[in-house]
């Protein structure tokens, strides 16, 4: 991917099949449908790929396990099956992960058996291994940290985890192989309508050269996550809010306070909430929370009640007395809620996952959902785009379109790690990043900012946001001699970094 390269074909006056705003999960799986069905495709992102909530995610490829209990058994079938494809569809970026819920009662033990038994039975072929009853000490081999007191027992099972922004990153980089032009720091401003009000075009600012192109169009999918209601009023200016945001915070700890290899799941902590501890990148994933928030954020703060939910309940349940200092980064992420009620657009609920509406001018809405079900919400948006452009049908192909490349980033970077011992030498001696991933993401990942590298090519600011601050500046002069940037380039990026990474460590 190379953003020159896409700009030029920005420039090109000839118009655009399909056009999508928003470049996290939804509207990159979008990309990767309509260029694969062969629809000539645009798709612009006003900051990175994935810079949204599709970095912030606990990084579960899941039915949904809580859905289960609520009764929604289509939900969970949809989204067992999207966690079937991406397992297969990208296996270097996701693995199969077991899980074990702590049991209090041979009730409890019962019921999660036979929620989870259900859980296996609906995933069919596609089921990631059998649950199975843990006897009390079976519960500590797989969680050696866990409480003893009062635990009956332990039911364990499996699902899918994944490295969220990678993931992103790879799949824009799949709808490029695919034919797409897809574009990070470009924002859409405003629609150009013709004269019945349907929309024929839009505005594209470049943030960053600061300079706008008029792009024609047949149809705009619009899967702007929590920014919904900010692009549909672009569109009607009377626009009810179509999505309330709800956030939630992760905590990161070093795995020595939560170690062995299964993670952790609570179905419903004292006060109602599900609660997981999750191994990732050898470092362990706490959350989340459910906070309804008034004001949308591209990076939303997380509030002390909600830390201090996370670490009262980790150390009630693990012998844990960690506290904040143990925190190596906190994340916060924004679910778009669906508001129904509220909104009098005519929507079409297309499943209870995700919702698709359609409006008076042609702008195709799709918001909700998960991470795991992207492949499908991007499938029904673009079969909703064909209709509205009255497009020649093609089929959608990506239930079995591989998604990124391993071999070809392995090739290659190996070839970098040979050119020189600095270029091979390891970012942090803590963590296995060589410098030859920072040159990597800058040539064919469209890394334009330190943040790009350290937050969502190289997940350090996410895995221990002090170390990331301590390489901010050795990474920027990498990037600056790929870049040809100046000292000041170098300075400027280093302090706007370190002033994010700084409400990481909050
Ligand atoms: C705390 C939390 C945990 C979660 N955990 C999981 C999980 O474990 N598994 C799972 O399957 N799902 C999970 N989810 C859900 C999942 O993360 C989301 O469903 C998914 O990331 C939403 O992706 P999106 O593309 O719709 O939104 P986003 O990722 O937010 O992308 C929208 C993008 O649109 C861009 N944009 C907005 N306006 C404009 C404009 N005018 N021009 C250009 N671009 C624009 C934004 O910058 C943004 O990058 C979780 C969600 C939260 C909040």
């Amino acid at each position: 991917m190379n953003r020159n390269i896409m700009l030029e074909h920005l420039a090109n006056d000839t118009p655009w099949d399909i056009v999508i705003i928003g470049g996290g999960a939804t509207g990159v799986g979008c990309a990767i449908d309509a260029a694969s069905r062969g629809y000539k495709t645009l798709l612009v992102e006003q900051y990175d790929f994935a810079k949204g909530t599709s970095s912030k995610s606990t990084k579960l490829v899941h039915g949904g396990v809580r859905y289960l209990e609520q009764g929604n058994i289509s939900l969970v079938m949809e989204a067992l099956r999207e966690r079937g494809h991406l397992l297969k569809n990208a296996p270097h970026l996701t693995n199969i992960q077991s899980f074990v819920i702590p049991v209090y009662s041979l009730w409890e033990q019962l019921f999660y058996t036979i929620g989870l038994k259900i859980y296996d039975i609906l995933s069919g072929t596609l089921s990631l291994g059998k649950t199975k009853f843990l006897s009390k000490r079976q519960t500590t081999e797989h969680i050696p940290s866990i409480n003893t007191e009062k635990l009956y027992g332990g039911v364990l099972y499996y699902d899918g985890q994944f490295d969220d922004s990678l993931l992103c990153i790879e799949m824009a980089e799949t709808a490029v192989q695919q034919g797409a032009t897809v574009l990070n720091y470009c924002k859409a401003t405003s629609f150009v309508k013709d004269n019945e009000g349907k929309i024929s075009g839009l505005i594209i600012e470049d943030v960053i050269s600061k300079e706008t192109q008029h792009v024609k169009t047949g149809v705009v999918i619009n899967a702007t996550g929590v920014f919904t209601n900010a692009v549909m009023q672009l569109d009607d200016a009377h626009k009810h809010e179509f999505v309330s945001p709800s956030q939630g915070i992760h905590l990161v700890i070093d795995n020595k306070f939560f170690n062995g290899t299964s993670a952790m799941m609570i179905p419903k902590t004292s006060d109602g909430r599900v609660l997981f501890a999750v191994p990732w990148h050898q470092k362990v994933i706490l959350g989340t929370t459910d906070t309804p928030v008034d004001t949308i954020k591209i990076e939303p703060t997380p509030l002390k009640e909600e830390v201090d939910f996370i670490l009262s309940h980790f150390n009630k349940y693990c012998n844990g007395s960690i506290t904040r200092d143990d925190v190596l980064s906190v994340y916060v992420g924004l679910r778009p809620l669906v508001n129904n009620k509220k909104s009098k657009a005519k929507t079409a609920q297309l499943s209870r996952a995700h919702s698709l509406t359609v409006s008076d001018s042609g702008l195709i809405t799709i918001t909700g959902g998960k991470w795991t079900t992207y492949r499908r919400m991007a499938q029904d948006a673009v079969n909703n785009a064909v209709f509205v452009a009255k497009l020649e049908r093609e089929k959608c192909v990506t239930a079995n379109l591989p998604i990124g490349n391993l071999t070809k980033r392995l090739e290659i970077l190996n070839q970098l790690n040979q050119t020189t011992p600095e270029v091979s030498a390891l970012i942090h001696p803590k963590y296995l990043f060589t410098n030859a991933e920072i040159i990597y993401a800058v040539r064919y990942q469209m890394a334009i900012t330190l943040e790009d590298i350290l937050a969502r090519r190289i997940r350090l600011l996410f895995l221990d946001a002090r170390v990331a601050i301590e390489v901010a500046p050795m990474v920027a002069t990498i990037m600056a001699k790929e870049l040809n940037k100046e000292e000041d380039w170098i300075k400027d990026q280093v302090s706007s970094f370190n002033q994010l990474a700084k409400q990481y460590i909050f």
